[in-house]
């Protein structure tokens, strides 16, 4: 270990990821938590016999785990083991129609030519337009730093203008299939970055990509697996977490972060902090007033964020054959329920639930002849069009009435409930507005506006997570983590 310590507040996925790089490059590294464990979103609950994981449940990119385990001289699989899903979800249509979605192509195309088939040349020719993106897209928007205009200019012009980058994401799927059932199936993926297919810049079809062609995994255990096997390998390389354990201010002196005070009052020095919590709330409650003026502090606070979810962890009585380990039920109308979320700022009326039932994989997460189920709806950020302690209760019977008209009357079979709204997750994780994902993508300049790794006007200040590049979800902030940890070394030097 060499050299003065790097502090990182946060012990979400992408502080562990930075915290990891730094101590792979023998630096010291301390990690700040408040929760009494590691994972940030990434959570877990146990009762009553069951287990649940609390927040992400599809796990995707594999590489990019596998590719922080070799950062650090170590191999995944000893420390992980993650199973390939198939289906990758099954999804319900109001009409009766199932659909398995898998990246069995053969299997696929079968079953979309039941539907419709005329659309398996156009769900073909879809997946290569999505491949054609992430491998134009992929270098500048997600595996490197933020973009530049330098950048920029090194794209292929003639490949960016083929991939129709001013459609939205519903136009450009409208382009490949007619299926009604297709054409939902497809925009779902803007709900990875919690976006809305009708507003979100027809580039974010990488997303599946990543899902459809790369597979889904399930890490044995639980997803929370992923965390404690990040946290395991920090520790090893001689990282400290501190859990329980909260900052209250990053210490800034002559325009430079030069260390932490915490909720206790204790001050450690470092020579660079690391935020692993939303960029506003560090505006609106870490850094000192000269830094975060009442302007900085708005203009942040006035961006749009991503949308939020509202959970049920369910401990089920009863086994359902009829479902897989992800399983999508869906409302006939699709836009509607952005139009709620994003312009109304309510839950859905009639909402896309999601179920995940990890018993399927690990019959070890339920009583014998019972399911986990975790159930996520999409909610709408945080704001004053919806009061979810006097309205959780009527909402909940809301989804219980949705997951009815495909058949599943699952009240009388519930043995034990559990509700996270938007508010708690913004009170355990510091997430602004209780937003998912940041800042919301369901504008085409968005990647360009998110907050960068390096703070614009703190010296030695840098942020990892879903607010900053390359934006939401775990792989994607495991990436942040490799962003922020490449510009400390590069500006501490030696
Ligand atoms: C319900 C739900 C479902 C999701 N589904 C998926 C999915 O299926 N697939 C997917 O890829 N992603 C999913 N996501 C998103 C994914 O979980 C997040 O993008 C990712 O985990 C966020 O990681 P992060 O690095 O931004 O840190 P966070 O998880 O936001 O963690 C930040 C950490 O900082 C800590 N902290 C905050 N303030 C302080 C302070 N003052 N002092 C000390 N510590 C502090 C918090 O306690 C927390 O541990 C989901 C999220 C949720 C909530």
């Amino acid at each position: 270990m060499t050299g003065e310590q790097i502090l990182i507040i946060g012990a979400g996925i992408g502080g562990l990821s930075a915290a990891i790089r730094l101590a792979a490059a023998g630096r010291r590294v301390t990690v700040v938590e408040q929760n009494r464990a590691p994972g940030g979103k990434m959570s877990e609950v146990r009762a009553a016999g069951f287990r649940w994981d609390t927040g992400p449940s599809v796990i995707t990119m594999r590489h990019v785990f596998a590719d922080l385990f070799a950062a650090a001289g170590r191999r995944l699989d000893d420390y992980l083991t993650l199973l390939p899903v198939e289906p990758l979800t099954r999804y319900f249509y109001r009409d009766g129609v199932v659909l398995d979605a898998t990246s069995n192509l053969a299997d696929m195309a079968r079953q979309i030519e039941a539907i419709e088939p005329r659309d398996v040349e156009g769900y073909l020719r879809f997946l290569a337009y999505a491949a054609r993106l992430h491998r134009i897209t992929g270098p500048v928007f997600v595996y490197d730093e933020p973009p530049t205009p330098a950048r920029l200019l090194r794209l292929p012009l003639w490949d960016v203008l083929r991939v129709d980058p001013w459609l939205t994401m519903a136009q450009a799927i409208r382009r490949h299939v007619r299926s009604p059932h297709l054409r939902q199936l497809l925009g779902r993926f803007a709900t990875y970055v919690g976006a809305s297919p009708y507003q979100a810049p027809a580039t974010l079809s990488v997303i599946a990509h990543v899902e459809l062609t790369g597979g889904v995994w399930y890490p044995q255990g639980g997803v929370y697996a992923i965390a404690a096997a990040l946290a395991r390998l920090a520790q090893e390389l001689g990282v400290e977490i501190r859990t329980g354990c909260a900052a209250a201010a990053i210490d800034v002196r002559n325009g430079r972060a030069h260390g932490v005070t915490l909720a206790s009052g204790e001050q450690l020095a470092a020579r660079a902090v690391i935020a692993n919590v939303d960029v506003t709330t560090v505006y609106q409650r870490l850094l000192p007033d000269a830094i975060a003026t009442p302007a900085r502090r708005q203009r942040l606070a006035a961006v749009e964020s991503s949308c939020s979810g509202y959970v049920l962890l369910l401990g089920v009585e009863g086994e359902h054959p009829q479902l897989a380990h992800h399983n999508i039920f869906f409302p006939p109308d699709y836009r509607r329920e952005f139009d709620d979320l994003f312009r109304r700022g309510v839950p859905p009326d009639d909402p896309t639930v999601y179920v995940a039932i990890t018993s399927k994989s690990d019959p070890g997460h339920a009583p014998a002849g019972c399911e986990n189920w975790f159930v996520l709806v999409n909610a709408p950020p945080l704001g004053k069009e919806f009061d979810w302690a006097s309205q959780e209760a009527a909402y909940r019977q809301r989804v219980f009435a949705t997951l009815k008209r495909y058949g599943l009357d699952i009240e009388p079979k519930v043995r034990y409930a559990q509700a996270l709204t938007p508010v708690d997750l913004a009170a355990s994780t510091g997430a602004w507005r209780g937003a998912l994902y940041g800042f919301s993508s369901n504008q085409a300049l968005n990647a360009f506006r998110r907050p960068h790794n390096r703070d614009p006007h703190v010296a030695g200040l840098y942020y990892v997570g879903g607010t900053t590049h390359p934006g939401g979800g775990v792989p994607m902030v495991t990436l942040s983590g490799k962003v922020a940890a490449k510009m400390v070394l590069a500006d501490l030097g030696g």
